[in-house]
C-alpha cells in the first residue's frame, strides 16, 4: 500500500556522507547546514575522518536548523596496500573509549604526515612538520592539509596537483598507514552500536572484494556517489540487494577544497535511512 508516508520518504532526500572543518574541509558545521537546510535536504550524516568532535556542535545545528542528522564517521582502514573508507553511521559517539581509541588515530596520523613530510624533504622539497600542524589545529591531520602546505610553500599549484605529483598513492610522498584492517574497522563501528558501511565501493581494485567484506559483515554499501553514472548506480544497488545488505549515498562534500561535488548535489531517498534506522532498532 503507498501511503503518504511512503511517498514523503521517496521524495525527502538525503545526504549521507560529508565532511566538516573537523577533518579535510574548509565548511564549518553551520555552514553544513545551512546549505542543506537551503537545498531541501531533510537529513545529514557528518562522516569526518577518524574523528566525531564534529558532532557536539552538529546536534545543536540539527536543533537549530530543522535538519536531522545521522552521526557518523569515516574510518580508514587497509587492505593490502590500499586505503579502504568505512563509513560508521548512528554509532555512540560520545562513548570515552571509542573517543581514546581515535585519539590513538590521532597520534599515528600525525605520525604518518611527519613520514610522509620527511619523504618529500629527502626529496629535496623545503617543508617543517611544524608549520603544518599549526594550520590543522583541532582538525584530524589529512594528506589534505599537506597539499595547502605544499601549496603555500609554492611547490603545487592546486590541490589536484599536490596529490598528483606527490601525495596520490604510488607517488613520491605518499605512504599508507593505518591502524585497522578492514575487519578490525567494520568490528570497531559494530562494537559502538553503528553501523558500518563501505565508501566509494569504486575506488577498490578488485571489487570481489566488496563480497569479502559483506562476509565480514559490513551493513551496506554507498551505492550513490558523486560521478557515478546512472548504470554503475544501478550495478552497486543490485549488488546491494543480492548481499542483502542496506544502500546507502552522498555528495562526500568537502566544502570549497572539493569543488566538483556540493551538499544536497548527490542524495538518498529517505526511504533508504528508515531501512537504516530499522536496522538499528531506531
Ligand atoms: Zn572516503
Ligand atoms: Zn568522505
Amino acid at each position: 500500500m503507498n501511503t503518504d508516508a511512503n511517498k514523503d520518504n521517496l521524495i525527502k532526500k538525503c545526504d549521507l556522507h560529508i565532511h566538516s572543518a573537523f577533518s579535510d574541509s574548509d565548511a564549518t558545521i553551520e555552514e553544513i547546514f545551512k546549505t542543506a537546510k537551503e537545498k531541501g535536504v531533510c537529513a545529514v550524516a557528518i562522516t569526518d575522518h577518524d574523528t566525531v568532535d564534529g558532532l557536539i556542535e552538529a546536534r545543536k545545528a540539527s536543533n537549530t536548523y530543522g535538519v536531522e542528522l545521522v552521526e557518523g564517521i569515516e574510518l580508514s582502514s587497509q587492505k593490502d596496500d590500499m586505503e579502504i573508507h568505512v563509513l560508521g553511521y548512528f554509532l555512540d559517539s560520545q562513548n570515552p573509549e571509542l573517543k581514546k581509541e581515535l585519539s590513538d588515530i590521532y597520534i599515528l596520523r600525525k605520525e604518518r604526515l611527519i613520514k610522509m613530510i620527511d619523504k618529500l624533504k629527502i626529496l629535496g622539497l623545503r617543508l617543517d612538520s611544524e608549520e603544518i600542524f599549526e594550520k590543522t589545529k583541532n582538525a584530524i591531520p589529512t594528506r589534505l592539509h599537506l597539499a595547502l602546505y605544499l601549496i603555500k610553500k609554492g611547490y603545487a599549484k592546486s590541490i589536484g596537483q599536490a596529490f598528483e605529483k606527490y601525495l596520490s598513492p604510488g607517488k613520491p610522498g605518499y605512504i599508507a598507514r593505518f591502524k585497522y584492517s578492514v575487519e578490525e574497522a567494520i568490528k570497531l563501528i559494530k562494537n559502538y552500536g553503528g553501523l558500518a558501511f563501505l565508501a566509494h565501493p569504486n575506488v577498490i581494485p578488485d571489487q570481489s572484494w566488496i563480497e569479502e567484506f559483506a562476509a565480514m559483515g559490513i551493513d551496506g554499501l554507498e551505492v550513490i556517489y558523486p560521478r557515478f553514472s546512472n548504470a554503475k548506480i544501478l550495478m552497486y544497488k543490485n549488488m546491494a540487494d543480492k548481499l542483502g545488505i542496506l544502500k546507502s549515498g552522498g555528495s562526500d562534500a568537502h566544502g570549497s577544497y572539493r569543488d566538483f561535488t556540493k551538499i544536497g548535489d548527490v542524495t538518498i531517498p529517505y526511504e533508504w535511512l528508515e531501512a537504516m534506522k530499522k536496522k538499528k532498532g531506531i
